[in-house]
């Protein structure tokens, strides 16, 4: 029998990450995944830093991706620092660009929507935008600097944060899924596993991506839902692309400032159910927003193609802390932003494992939230 502080299902970077925090804090943690790690959405993911909304439903999310955006630079360093490995952290901001409509109404509209959420963003007239980015196409109307925002290479980070996890002591253990959780008296007490071994954990935390949804009784509480997203690596030796840049069709993501540059472009959001594969409608999406972003593009090689399934919800809102079931915490439906919300998500669900508290008000992210909209159970917790 195997018995741990704490069992964390799923080891992505949000498993990975919540590993790392509580080895810190000194907790004797196992994380357990059904296959390698980092297979998933982490992996596939582009790594944009942004805590700007992408639509009304995300709004209550800005300041969760604010807070977390704080947090990277010291998480950044840790992670580096006992991983011994790099994350691609960059800093310098993104230019969102304005190619179709009424670009100027559009802008304003823009600006004031940040400016509102308390995020900088300010005009950038488009002279100065093809100063700072040479590769910008004809078909940009309006620019505006997000100086803030970020960017990360998340198979590095989660590899990193992997590594770093291991060297401060959790227990990393491929290949086994868990297939139920183990309940005694209203209390979770560990998980099954396919080969019917059981791990006991004083604390398990669901983190299993988008099939959290897929382990009976944990469903109820996180009602995940894949969301496809396909994406491709571009390699090119015209001037490098600096910032990240976006539209609302679609995004470019440098990785270094040497060429040739490898710059990553995305991503479709595809409701396909659980089939990961990558579509010729869906690349050829991508790279046509690509190359209106950038034409010059067009000339570049294709290095890669690759889709990944993101852990969506019913409300788009992540799913996080505890329930009506004691030792049962949850953290997952990170949806569009799992890369930029790994170090907060590890910092609340580390304060609350260790000290039934946390310093970020979660509530609108409970998983209770879903029981309650059902009318399930009297809610208690
Ligand atoms: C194309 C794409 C682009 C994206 N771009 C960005 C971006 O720019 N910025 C950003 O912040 N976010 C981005 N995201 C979102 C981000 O990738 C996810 O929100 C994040 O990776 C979720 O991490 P996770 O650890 O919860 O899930 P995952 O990485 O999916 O990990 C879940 C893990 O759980 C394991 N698992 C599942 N079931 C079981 C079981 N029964 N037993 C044991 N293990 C199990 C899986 O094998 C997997 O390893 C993007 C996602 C995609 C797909």
């Amino acid at each position: 029998m195997k018995t741990y502080d704490v069992v964390i299902v799923g080891g992505g970077i949000i498993g990975g990450s919540i590993a790392f925090e509580l080895t810190q804090r000194n907790l004797r943690v196992a994380v357990l995944d059904r296959q390698e790690f980092m297979r998933e959405a982490s992996w596939a993911a582009a790594g944009m830093l942004s805590p700007a909304p992408d639509c009304p439903a995300a709004i209550p999310l800005v300041p969760l991706g604010r807070a977390s955006l704080a947090l990277y630079p010291k998480f950044v360093d840790a992670v580096e620092d006992a991983s011994r490995q790099r994350t691609g952290y960059r800093t310098g901001g993104a230019i969102e660009v304005i190619c179709h409509g009424d670009a100027e109404r559009e802008l304003s509209t823009l600006v004031a929507l940040h400016h509102g959420l308390g995020l900088a963003c300010e005009p950038l007239p488009l002279d100065e935008a093809r100063k700072m980015e040479p590769a910008l196409g004809r078909d940009a109307r309006a620019a505006a600097l997000l100086p803030d925002e970020c960017s990360v290479e998340p198979r590095a980070l989660t590899s990193a944060v992997l590594a770093a996890a291991a060297s401060a002591g959790a227990a990393l253990s491929p290949g086994v899924e868990v297939t139920s959780l183990v309940l005694e008296a209203n209390k979770c007490i560990g998980v099954k596993t396919s080969s019917g071994e059981i791990f006991h954990a004083a604390q398990v935390v669901l983190a299993a991506g988008c099939w959290s949804s897929q382990i009976p009784d944990a469903a109820p509480y996180a009602p995940t839902l894949p969301v496809r997203g396909q994406m491709a690596a571009l390699r090119h030796s015209g001037t490098p692309i600096r910032h990240v840049l976006r539209s609302d069709r679609g995004y470019l993501v440098p990785r270094g400032m040497k060429s040739p540059q490898t710059v990553v472009v995305g991503s479709t959001i595809e409701n396909a159910g659980y089939e990961k594969c990558v579509t010729s409608g869906g690349i050829e999406k991508i790279l046509s927003a690509a190359n209106e972003l950038a034409p010059e593009l067009a000339k570049a090689e294709i290095i890669e193609t690759w889709c990944g399934l993101r852990p969506g919800t019913p409300d788009q809102l992540p799913i996080l802390g505890p329930v009506d079931v004691d030792g049962l915490v949850f953290a997952t439906g990170h949806y569009r932003n799992g890369i930029l919300l790994a170090p907060v998500t590890a910092k609340v669900i580390g304060e609350w494992i260790a000290e039934r508290r946390t310093s970020i008000d979660w509530e609108a992210f409970s998983p209770l939230r879903f029981l309650q909209a059902r009318g399930d159970r009297s809610v208690t917790a």
